[in-house]
């Protein structure tokens, strides 16, 4: 699959929120996600631009576990790259097959998220622990689709929610790993 996706710095959530009611737009859910990052000991990833993780997903109702592998951004305006999604049973049982296997546990980020849905687009308000406001526009398509219309659409629905500026192609972990090192 093609994960295409494009991320903006926020003032604050209420003003999207805001814009997002004029166009009629309703949540569609609030989950808390908690994502383990991965190193390969055989490449950097930070260097490689890839991501193997384990994502923990919680709502009111439930909890989830996914494993992810995502691939180097295919595109130099947005976050677009392939990715690969599975459910899987067991965090532990996962986490020990990477740790034998010489993985090693990166950083974990968590946060709450806040989506709502416009037609095949999906609109995240994300509150991460340490950092400001973020939102993500996101749409997965078929291996072998053309990107460059959805991610259009993507930077279209951006300006329609009143943003033009502030976009960001750092992933929260490198945020995250960036403010730890004061850059
Ligand atoms: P999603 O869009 O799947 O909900 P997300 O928005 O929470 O995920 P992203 O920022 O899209 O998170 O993806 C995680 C990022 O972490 C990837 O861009 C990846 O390149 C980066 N990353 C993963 N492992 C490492 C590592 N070991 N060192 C540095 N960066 C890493
Ligand atoms: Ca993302």
């Amino acid at each position: 699959m093609i994960e295409v996706e494009a991320k903006a710095k926020i003032n604050s959530f209420e003003e999207i929120i805001e814009e997002l009611k004029k166009l009629n737009v309703e949540k569609n859910k609030t989950e808390t996600q908690t994502d383990i990052y991965f190193n390969s000991p055989i490449v950097d990833f930070a260097k490689t631009d890839e991501a193997l993780r384990i994502r923990k997903v919680n709502t009111d109702e439930k909890e989830e576990l996914f494993i992810t592998y995502k691939g180097p951004k295919i595109d130099k305006k947005s976050k677009t790259r392939e990715e690969i999604e599975m459910k899987i049973e067991d965090e532990n049982k996962c986490k020990k097959i990477f740790i034998n296997l010489g993985f090693t546990n990166v950083r974990t980020v968590k946060k709450t998220r806040d989506y709502y849905d416009l037609n095949e687009y999906s609109i995240s308000l994300d509150n991460v622990e340490g950092l400001e406001p973020y939102m993500e526009i996101e749409t997965i398509l078929e291996d072998g689709n053309d990107y460059k219309k959805a991610q259009e659409n993507i930077f279209k629905i951006f300006e329609k929610l009143g943003i033009k500026k502030g976009f960001e192609r750092t992933s929260y972990l490198e945020l995250l790993e960036n403010k730890d090192k004061n850059l």
